[in-house]
């Protein structure tokens, strides 16, 4: 059977995954033998989120009415539910219900009367509290297909200690990352030298790590040092594998949705307040503003370095008519050549134009020359995949260390008859206060 939960936490606390590995070890005490557990991350986009949009399901072996009662029970001791926002969900199912309703609460928006609709076709348990919206994540979550997955082990706090700050040695945190790098990653945002893994926010989670493998993740929680955890509990997830990004063409986008698109750059990066660079680019006349949020850090540098006639696809969320990056990938750089006036033979002074079409000419000693000179600008970027640091990468955002999949380089490599010349000129001109 088929056990899920979701929307049993609030921003003062609490967290789904913590309630997930409480039941685990219930439903074992009560003689119900766990298989499985995941943490399925579903759309990012979602209004209604407390942090990262995260839903539980466990797989089980044993009597499902007896397996409710106890997920009831457990969600109703801890859930909380006095906070406004807070609306759990619980569902158990013995037959999986389609993986249909998993694909669309992770790329698309559901109601919990489509959720309903999809736990009374198949036959489940379940129980919605308040206005009942957790259902919908539960329901997503026993629903879920992962053709890619990967692991994270939560260690969890106890209770007298919750809302006071952590224990972690943020040095074994970083030696962790050194010694399990690339099969584990985000522990740690080494380039930055910023801690990942340690949540700031007053729920029961101590620290988690990311991984390949069960025993990846386990290799690399050896290394740290912390205050005594309650419990730990790993689970295989779709974090870090791109779930969430389905192929996109520019002026077809829908709010809310995540998406790899392809285009030309169209202009080049500006830098706005606080930080936050945006360029555009464009597929077939249709331009589309991408933004690097200052989070970002050094990603916001290979915005900033693309110039119009660049061909590139863009990964991330489409929100206020912005994609919002997490990943950029370079087909084709254009050939940047910059266009200025000449220096002059005579005094070694830089020409000015000398009106349209007539050259230029040199105002100090009044040399004349037909030609511009023309300078191939060394690019500062190269073709290939460029990702937001840890510190700002989604859950669901697919880490470059684990590879691209082969249908992303299909839509980078994709040509399109559209696409313009591959030179990007810049013209300089000087007039007299330049020189
Ligand atoms: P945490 O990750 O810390 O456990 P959260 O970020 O998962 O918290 P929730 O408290 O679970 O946030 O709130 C998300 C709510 O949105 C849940 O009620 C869930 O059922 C609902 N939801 C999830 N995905 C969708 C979707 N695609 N469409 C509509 N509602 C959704």
């Amino acid at each position: 059977m088929w056990i899920g939960l979701d929307d049993t936490d609030s921003p003062a606390g609490m967290c789904t995954t913590y309630i997930g590995a409480i039941l685990v070890r219930r439903l074992e005490q009560a003689g119900i033998h766990v298989v499985g557990t995941r943490l399925v991350r579903l759309n990012p986009n979602v209004i209604h989120k407390t942090r990262g949009n995260a839903a539980v399901a466990i797989e089980a072996d044993g009597d499902p009415q007896k397996a409710f009662a106890i997920a009831v029970t457990c969600v109703e001791e801890l859930a909380e539910f006095d906070e406004p926002e807070t609306n759990p969900g619980v569902a158990v199912a013995s037959v999986r219900p389609p993986p249909e309703f998993y694909y669309a609460a992770l790329r698309d928006y559901c109601t919990v009367d489509e959720a309903i609709g999809v736990l009374e076709a198949a036959g489940a348990l379940y129980r919605g509290y308040k206005n009942r919206r957790g259902l919908i994540g539960a329901t997503a979550a026993i629903a879920s297909d992962f053709s890619d997955q990967t692991y994270e082990l939560l260690a969890y706090r106890r209770r007298p200690v919750w809302g006071t700050p952590r224990v972690v040695d943020a040095a074994s945190l970083f030696s962790a990352e050194a010694e399990t790098y690339p099969h584990t990653w985000d522990t740690v945002d080494r380039e930055n030298g910023v801690v990942v893994g340690v949540p700031h926010t007053p729920d029961p989670v101590l620290f988690g790590v990311r991984g390949e493998s069960a025993a990846w993740v386990e290799k690399a929680r050896s290394y740290i040092r912390s205050e005594e955890p309650a419990c730990e509990q790993i689970y295989t997830t779709n974090q870090g594998t791109d779930a969430h990004l389905v192929p996109g063409v520019i002026g077809e986008l829908r709010e809310g949705r995540s998406y790899l698109v392809r285009g030309t750059v169209a202009e080049t990066a500006v830098t706005g307040p606080g930080g936050h660079v945006s360029f555009t680019f464009s597929d077939c006349g249709t331009d589309l503003r991408c933004m690097a949020y200052e989070p970002t850090k050094g990603f916001r540098d290979v915005a900033r370095a693309l110039v119009p006639g660049d061909v590139v696809a863009a990964a991330g969320s489409y929100k206020g008519e912005s994609l919002n990056l997490e990943k950029l990938g370079v087909a084709r750089l254009a050939d940047a050549v910059r266009i200025r006036p000449p220096v002059c033979l005579a005094c070694g002074r830089r020409m000015t134009s000398a009106g349209s079409g007539k050259g230029y000419k040199c105002r100090v000693c009044s040399e004349r020359s037909p030609d511009a000179e023309i300078e191939v600008v060394e690019r500062r970027i190269r073709p290939g995949w460029y990702e937001v640091p840890p510190t700002a990468r989604r859950h669901l955002a697919r880490p470059l260390v684990r590879g691209v999949p082969a249908w992303e380089e299909n839509v980078l490599q994709s040509c399109r008859e559209c696409d313009p010349p591959r030179r990007h000129v810049n013209r300089m001109n000087f007039t007299k206060k330049d020189l």
